[in-house]
């Protein structure tokens, strides 16, 4: 079957050199330059959210709206970028696409987000308020290196949760339909089964005294990095970003089409530097995305996903009952 030629998993290594760099590099002054500016867009806007939460008046952290708006735009920013920047042609988003990551990315700050306030935030709180737990002391480091130890405590638990998806079976019923799509776009981070992304939501920030414009800028932060790791837009930022931020190089590659054990590493939703601490960090990329033959599914069969093994064995059973009383030799 015919596949585009940059359409498998190739890995660089130091002693091979990288074609698109190459490439880079042989190109007119003018076209490095751009490629340049494409390339720290990531960055850029990473540090203009950090900005703005850091300068945000106190009335505007505390309206009701702000976190949301803010995450819109950024959205709506990661998904612009597709049409200006493209990667790769297969990937391009369309209407189907376009209306299935919609779906999800509202399931997510409705459903889910209301479902893992419930399960995890409200309990934890109280279970602080119970046991005395208090570090207000949190509250005065920098505003920066708060945004930051909330980032990563929030990853440092979806690393993990990621990773036992792929390892216990249950679980990763649940993260399969993530790894269905067959293309990356920049909504598609919130594509998957809703117990899925309930698990991948939970979190222990609520037992700790952040202040609540450096929780609001990590969760925005995780927008980001997550939005550009997932968005058909060709940024490969450069390594004082992409040694400790997940890009879409090192999260393309999670969702290889090669084979399953290939998607085997990389969990690191928005922090990739957990999966070189802890021997999970491959180098790569891949245009190929998808599972099971790159088999696209709808929202219904995404929702049932989990459920499906019982119930086809349900159904084999039930048939198999009708068979030996209607047609016992029927083999
Ligand atoms: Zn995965
Ligand atoms: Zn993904």
């Amino acid at each position: 079957m015919h596949q585009p030629q940059d359409g498998s998993t190739h890995r660089s290594s130091a002693s091979q050199a990288d074609p698109a760099a190459q490439a880079a590099s042989d190109a007119a002054p003018g076209a490095k330059v751009r490629t340049t500016i494409v390339n720290l867009i990531p960055p850029f806007t990473l540090a203009a959210v950090v900005a703005f939460w850091g300068f945000a008046p106190d009335a505007w952290v505390e309206a009701p709206y702000t976190l949301v708006i803010v995450a819109v735009a950024i959205m709506a920013w990661i998904q612009g970028l597709e049409f200006l920047f493209e990667r790769h042609e297969g990937w391009r988003i369309n209407r189907r696409e376009f209306a299935t990551d919609v779906f999800y990315t509202v399931l997510m700050y409705t459903v889910v987000g209301w479902t893992a306030t419930k399960i995890a935030d409200e309990p934890l709180m109280a279970l602080k308020e119970r046991l005395g737990i208090a570090t207000p002391w949190l509250m005065e480091l920098p505003f920066v290196v708060q945004a930051l130890m909330v980032i990563m405590l929030v990853e440092f638990g979806q690393y993990w949760m990621h990773r036992l998806m792929h390892n216990v079976y249950p679980l990763w019923l649940t993260h399969a339909p993530h790894h269905h799509v067959t293309q990356l776009n920049a909504l598609k981070g919130a594509v998957g089964n809703p117990i899925e992304l309930v698990l991948i939501s939970l979190s222990v920030v609520a037992l700790f005294d952040f202040s609540l414009a450096a929780i609001f800028c990590a969760i925005n932060m995780g927008g980001v990095i997550s939005g550009f790791a997932h968005a058909n837009v060709r940024s490969n930022p450069p390594l004082f970003y992409s040694f400790l931020f997940t890009t879409i190089r090192h999260h393309s590659l999670h969702h290889t089409a090669l084979s399953y054990e290939d998607t085997r590493c990389n969990y690191g939703n928005s922090i990739i530097v957990f999966d070189r601490i802890f021997g999970t960090y491959r180098d790569g990329e891949s245009a190929i995305v998808g599972q099971d033959d790159r088999r696209r599914l709808s929202i219904y069969e995404q929702f049932m996903f989990p459920f499906q093994p019982v119930i086809d064995r349900f159904k084999a059973g039930r048939d198999e009952g009708g068979k030996d009383k209607s047609t016992p030799s029927a083999g």
